[in-house]
């Protein structure tokens, strides 16, 4: 199955769970300014909401808000019962800091997986495990690369391999080349994080039986957007971009909604 048709399928079975539930799920979304990728993001986890039957309230503030008014605004919604889950869309403007404001989500409505207490599986590892689970792949034993040592994907992406009993290996931007050649070649599943066009290409070598999940999000030179894998490589799966991770992310946000409005 294709992941627009996974991720379609499972809408499906999200929205007759809404349904079933004894109030409408609601997800709250705190934006900051005008940023026009944020703008994006925004309105498709809007859409996604208006597709399972969750509410969506869309909170927008000026890019002057001052941090302390922010984070009083992040207040009034931990205490509003009406809301089930709460995310704040990134990157906020370079005079309110990213770490206050994660810390600032009660972890109870962390939906987006961010707060240290958390109980919430952060929504692109979650998304690529699942779907991987969905495809049949069996994880135990397997020797999984992950690329980038971010706090939103790479470090919980190795967590999550770990639970899954795989071999799990983090390389990032201090590795050697001939280690990255060395631990790629070696890979039943690689996740590259990295944010680079083209940063795995045919200057590797590669198990045939691997998978590549491409999480990165660059634009080439016409403006298309691609992955950090080139496109093609000699491998046994490979998800798209556009139409993969970042439909498995908001997949993930939206299962995450639902468990925190069953709480
Ligand atoms: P990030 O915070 O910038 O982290 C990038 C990571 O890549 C860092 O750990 C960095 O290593 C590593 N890196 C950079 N250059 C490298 C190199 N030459 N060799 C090996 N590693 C290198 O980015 P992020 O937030 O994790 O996001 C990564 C990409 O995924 C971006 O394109 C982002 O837009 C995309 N993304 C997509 C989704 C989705 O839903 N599809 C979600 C989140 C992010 P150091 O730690 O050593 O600096």
């Amino acid at each position: 199955m294709t992941i627009k048709e996974y991720v379609a399928s499972e809408k499906l079975r999200l929205a007759e769970e809404v349904k079933g539930m004894d109030h409408v799920p609601c997800l709250a979304i705190i934006q900051v300014g005008d940023v026009p990728a944020s703008n994006a993001y925004v309105r498709g986890k809007i859409k996604d909401c208006g597709e399972v039957g969750v509410d969506a309230r869309h909170l927008r503030f000026p890019e002057e808000i001052a941090e302390e008014e922010l984070l009083s605004e992040i207040q009034k919604c931990n205490d509003d019962p009406s809301i089930d889950g709460l995310i704040v869309q990134l990157p906020l403007p370079k005079h309110i800091s990213e770490a206050k404001v994660k810390l600032a989500v009660d972890a109870r409505l962390d939906v987006d997986g961010f707060h240290p207490l958390t109980s919430f599986v952060p929504c692109t590892p979650k998304g690529i495990v699942d779907y991987l689970r969905s495809e049949g792949f069996d994880f135990t034993g397997k020797n999984a690369v992950v690329i980038g040592r971010s706090n939103i994907v790479g470090k919980p992406m190795a967590h999550l391999l770990l639970k899954e009993n795989c071999n799990v290996t983090v390389l990032h931007s201090k590795t050697k080349q001939e280690d990255m050649a060395f631990y790629v070649g070696h890979a039943d599943l690689i996740v590259v994080a990295v944010g680079r066009l083209g940063f795995l290409d045919e200057r590797f070598t590669y198990k045939p039986s691997a998978v590549i999940v491409d999480v990165g999000i660059n634009r080439n030179e016409e403006g298309k957007l691609k992955g950090d894998a080139k496109e093609g490589l000699p491998v046994a799966l490979q998800t798209p971009v556009p139409g993969g991770v970042g439909l498995l992310t908001r997949l993930s946000l939206l299962k995450n909604v639902l468990i925190a409005a069953k709480k």
